[in-house]
C-alpha cells in the first residue's frame, strides 16, 4: 500500500510503499478514506511529542473495514468506521468504569505507538474501531465525520468535566486552534456566554462564527484584566486552556470567579502557580481533562446527526500534499481542522 511515512522527528513526509497490513487475531483492517491533520500529530512531526519511528501518523480517520481477524465480532467488511484515539486495554478498572483514557494498561495512541491513518489501510485492535451509526453519512462527509472522535468530542467532554451550565461564562484560551474553535461551538451549544482568547486576531471572525460572544487579543491585552472587565469584575465561571503555558494557566486561574473552574488540557501543560486562598475562599477548582470516552463519542455522533453541531473542516487535500498541509498546520493558518483525502 501507499503510505506517508515519517522516518524521524523534524523530517519531511516520505511517500512510500509498504506491505498491506494483515488482520491478526482480534484485529481488523480498514481502507482509509480521510484522516484529520491537527496540531497534536504535527507535534510528532516537529519532534515536540515523543513517538517511535518510522511511523505512519494520523488518528482522526474515516474508513471502511476490509478484513477482520480471528475471534472478531461486531465488525465486518464494508462497515463504515472511525477510530478511538487511545489504545486502551478494555479490561482494567478504569476501562470498565467508563474512564478509558485513564486505562492502566494503555498501549499508547493510534498513529504514535502504532501506525495510523496516513496510508491506504490501517490495522488496529478491533475494539479500537468505532462503527458509524446509520444516521451519519460518512461517505458524503468523510473528513467531517472523521474528526468527531477528537476535535469535537474533546470539547464535549470538557463541558461535562467542568460541569458547564447554561448561563455560565466560559473563556477558551487558544480558541483559534483546531480544537479550540470546536470548544467555542460546544460551549455555545451548552448555552454559555463564550469568550475567545487567542493571539491570532485573524481567527476572530471564525471564532465569532463558531459562537464567541467576545474575543480577547492575548497579544495586546492582559488576559486576566480583559476577562475581569468582560465580567464586570466577577470573574469567569470556566476557563478552558488549550495552550497551557505557565503564563496562560496563571492568567486563567486569576480570572476565575467564585466557584470558577480551570480546565487544563493539551498544549504544553506546564507547571503553574494558583492561589490557595482563592481556591479556598472562592471554592475554585483546578481540573485536568484527558481525551474522551467512547460513550462521549457516541453522544457526539448523535449531536452531529441531528445537526446541533457540525465539525469545521476547511482544508482537505490529497495524501500526496501532506507536507504542504502540515506546514499550514504548523504556522497556525488552518481555521478549524484540515484533513487528507486518502482514497
Ligand atoms: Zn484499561
Amino acid at each position: 500500500m501507499k503510505a506517508m511515512m515519517l522516518r524521524g522527528p523534524n523530517l519531511p513526509f516520505e511517500m512510500t510503499t509498504v506491505p498491506d497490513p494483515v488482520a491478526g487475531p482480534g484485529e481488523a483492517v480498514a481502507r482509509v478514506i480521510t484522516c484529520g491533520s491537527g496540531l497534536t500529530i504535527q507535534h510528532i512531526k516537529a519532534g515536540r511529542r515523543k513517538a517511535t519511528f518510522p511511523r505512519i501518523i494520523g488518528h482522526e480517520i474515516t474508513g471502511e473495514i476490509v478484513a477482520v481477524g480471528a475471534g472478531v465480532s461486531g465488525l465486518k467488511a464494508g462497515d463504515g468506521v472511525t477510530a478511538y484515539y487511545y489504545l486502551n486495554c478494555g479490561h482494567c478498572r478504569y476501562c470498565l468504569s467508563n474512564l478509558e483514557p485513564l486505562c492502566l494498561n494503555t498501549g499508547g495512541n493510534v498513529g504514535m505507538e502504532c501506525d495510523g491513518g496516513y496510508a491506504e489501510y490501517i490495522k488496529l485492535p478491533a475494539h479500537i474501531f468505532l462503527k458509524y451509526p446509520d444516521t451519519l453519512d460518512y461517505k458524503k462527509h468523510p473528513a467531517e465525520m472523521g474528526v468527531i472522535t477528537d476535535a469535537l468530542a474533546t470539547p464535549f467532554k470538557v463541558l461535562r468535566r467542568a460541569e458547564v451550565k447554561g448561563g455560565d461564562t466560559v473563556a477558551v484560551i487558544g480558541a483559534g486552534g483546531g480544537v479550540g474553535i470546536h470548544q467555542l461551538m460546544m460551549a455555545k451549544w451548552a448555552n454559555a456566554r463564550v469568550i475567545a482568547v487567542d493571539i491570532a486576531k485573524e481567527k476572530f471572525e471564525a471564532c465569532r462564527k463558531a459562537g464567541a460572544d467576545d474575543c480577547v487579543d492575548a497579544r495586546s491585552n492582559d488576559v486576566t484584566g480583559a476577562l475581569m472587565d468582560l465580567t464586570k469584575g466577577r470573574g469567569v465561571d470556566v476557563v478552558i486552556d488549550y495552550v497551557c503555558t505557565t503564563a496562560t494557566l496563571e492568567a486563567g486561574a486569576k480570572a476565575l470567579g467564585r466557584r470558577g473552574r480551570l480546565v487544563v488540557l493539551g498544549g504544553a501543560a506546564k507547571p503553574f502557580q494558583a492561589s490557595g486562598i482563592d481556591m479556598l475562599t472562592k471554592e475554585q477548582s483546578l481540573l485536568g481533562s484527558r481525551y474522551v470516552t467512547r460513550a462521549e463519542i457516541l453522544t457526539c455522533f448523535d449531536l452531529v446527526a441531528r445537526g446541533d453541531v457540525w465539525p469545521l473542516v476547511t482544508d482537505v487535500r490529497p495524501l500526496a500534499e501532506a507536507e504542504a498541509l502540515h506546514e499550514r498546520v504548523e504556522r497556525g493558518e488552518v481555521t478549524g481542522r484540515a484533513a487528507l483525502r486518502v482514497s
